[in-house]
């Protein structure tokens, strides 16, 4: 719970109106490039320090630690997505995997642990959990969540799996052939991103152009749902499902992924989708 009243407080903090009124997609924005960079990068080192430097202070550690350490990991998952967000094959995997080391940093200096102790890498809908203390075992893990999406996305009929995208993602994406997708996201359809799974509207008349860049935008939200996950929703998920008949066992094979319902909380406190600072974020990092 504190965790998550961090993560409002953060967002509140986040430099939204500095940014300027941004319309579909982030085309008309007026603000230099390099200095909604340095607020990204700026925003996300702070995040990952706060919520790492409290971790850790309330398991009994040391705030100072925890903030530092975290605050770097923030950094490097900021470098994941600026990578995710160039357009060479592979870009959104890479950037993945780079902010996932990120990420991990993070959530080691919450544990107070060393800071490369355990990486934690996303492949595709999985997730190993690379363990590289000698009494710890390393772990591969399904994510539900992104499992069901993914089942989802064979079974409708109105979408296709587009091979070439998935494998420059590191997540299978899913296509329209000519129709939108209908979403709650009243701001741009053409696209959207669930844990492990992303869903584009192939509208051909919006040209390939537009497609590319809602493809990257939705990347960028692939790797914040990556960050939630791991340094919010983990900790607890696993505590949570501990509790349940067989849920040891489960918990050694299966990720009970419940950051989009996190991101869907959130969302209340900011009534202006656009407004939203992981918004604003994707919609920086892809203009
Ligand atoms: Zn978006």
């Amino acid at each position: 719970m504190i965790r998550v009243a961090v993560a409002i407080v953060i967002g509140l903090i986040l430099p939204a109106r500095a940014f300027g009124q941004a319309d579909t997609l982030g085309t008309s924005i007026a603000t230099p490039r390099w200095a909604a960079h340095v607020s990204i990068a700026s925003a996300n080192a702070l995040l990952s320090g706060v919520t790492a430097g409290l971790t850790q202070e309330l398991r009994g550690g040391s705030f100072r630690d925890g903030f530092t350490r975290g605050a770097l990991g923030g950094v490097v998952i900021y470098g994941g997505k600026r990578i995710a967000s160039e357009s060479f094959a592979g870009a959104g995997f890479l950037g993945r995997e780079v902010a996932a080391v990120g990420t991990s940093i993070v959530r080691n200096a919450s544990d107070g642990i060393g800071t490369f102790d355990r990486i934690v890498l996303p492949l595709g809908v999985t997730r190993l959990y690379w363990d590289r203390r000698p009494t710890h075992r390393s772990l591969l893990k399904v994510d539900a969540v992104a499992f069901g999406w993914m089942i989802y996305g064979i079974i409708e009929p109105e979408l296709t799996f587009n091979t070439e995208r998935s494998f420059s993602a590191g997540v299978p994406v899913f296509q329209t052939n000519g129709k939108l997708i209908d979403t709650r996201n009243e701001e741009h359809p053409a696209g959207v991103a669930q844990p492990g799974v992303i869903f584009l509207s192939d509208v051909k008349p919006w040209g390939d152009a537009f497609l590319q860049r809602t493809f990257a935008h939705e990347r960028i939200h692939m790797l914040q749902f990556d960050q939630i996950f791991l340094t919010l929703n983990e900790p607890h998920d696993d505590r949570a499902l501990k509790l349940l008949p067989y849920g040891r066992t489960i918990n050694r094979w299966v990720d009970i992924n419940l950051s989009e319902t996190l991101v869907s909380l959130l969302s209340n406190v900011f009534e202006t989708h656009g407004d939203r600072p992981w918004e604003l974020e994707a919609k920086y990092m892809t203009r």
